[in-house]
């Protein structure tokens, strides 16, 4: 099967619910290699869909699969403002070294920043709270002009994302998964065969890399997301609830 056949019929019968169209459109990129995914969702999504990515440990990978198909493609970049300075660097750095050219930074709400978290601590005492003001709300907000996004979650994750379909419906959008078969090797060996640099923070141990306060380095073995909100039940931020 190649890329071209995850186009979908130029005249369906009745349009596909977002169900159908998701279930359809998982099926035939079964077949397919992630930049194929990339390549053909772009062309079915064309002037829809954006990559999301946290440029963290992991992202590189997906952001340059992205950037050799379209580097105008748009990349949302939630800035919760509680992002490591090496992070912002490291966008900085990989912004410039891919060419992509339509990196757009989200940010919370100035108005809810202000009544919800005045004094920008309310992860000490809530931390789903902040999530919601810092990463969901703008996230939704900023979803409003799409009808798909492109996320970096892997199986290998685990926990939820076991079981990650390549495509899927998070209404009233859908979602695309390309790397979700993807190992570790799988990512190290991309990285290595494009010659991408790893987040400064990976040679201190963080192997997966979110806001300061609820990131901690891991040890070998472990999970990759073993660091993100250690010691708290929560898993996840929220936005793949959306
Ligand atoms: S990861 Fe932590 S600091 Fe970042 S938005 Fe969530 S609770 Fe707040």
């Amino acid at each position: 099967m190649t890329a071209a056949a995850l186009k979908l019929p130029l005249a369906p019968a009745a349009p596909l619910s977002l169900e159908a169209r998701a279930e359809t459109l998982n099926r035939e990129a079964q077949d397919l290699a992630p930049r194929e995914i990339v390549a053909a969702t772009l062309d079915e999504f064309r002037g829809r869909i954006a990559l999301v990515s946290s440029f963290g440990a992991e992202s590189a990978a997906l952001l340059h699969l992205v950037a050799s198909v379209d580097p105008s493609t748009p990349v949302l970049f939630i800035d919760t403002e509680k992002h490591f300075v090496q992070t912002n660097a490291y966008r900085e750095e990989l912004t410039r070294l891919l060419g992509l050219v339509n990196v757009l930074p989200i940010r919370p709400d100035e108005a809810d920043l202000s009544r919800t978290d005045p004094r920008g601590d309310l992860w000490k005492r809530d931390n789903d709270a902040c999530c919601a003001l810092r990463k969901v709300r703008p996230l939704r907000a900023a979803l409003n002009g799409y009808d798909a996004w492109i996320t970096g979650r892997k199986r290998i994750h685990g926990s939820l994302r076991s079981f990650l379909p390549l495509v899927e419906t998070a209404p009233p959008h859908i979602k695309i998964n390309p790397l979700a078969r993807w190992s570790a090797d799988d990512l190290d060996e991309y990285m290595t065969a494009h010659g991408l640099p790893a987040h400064p923070l990976v040679e201190n141990g963080f192997s997966s890399i979110g806001c300061w306060p609820c990131t901690a380095p891991t040890a070998p073995g472990d999970n990759a997301r073993a660091g993100r909100w250690r010691g708290l039940a929560k898993t996840e931020c929220g936005i793949h609830r959306l």
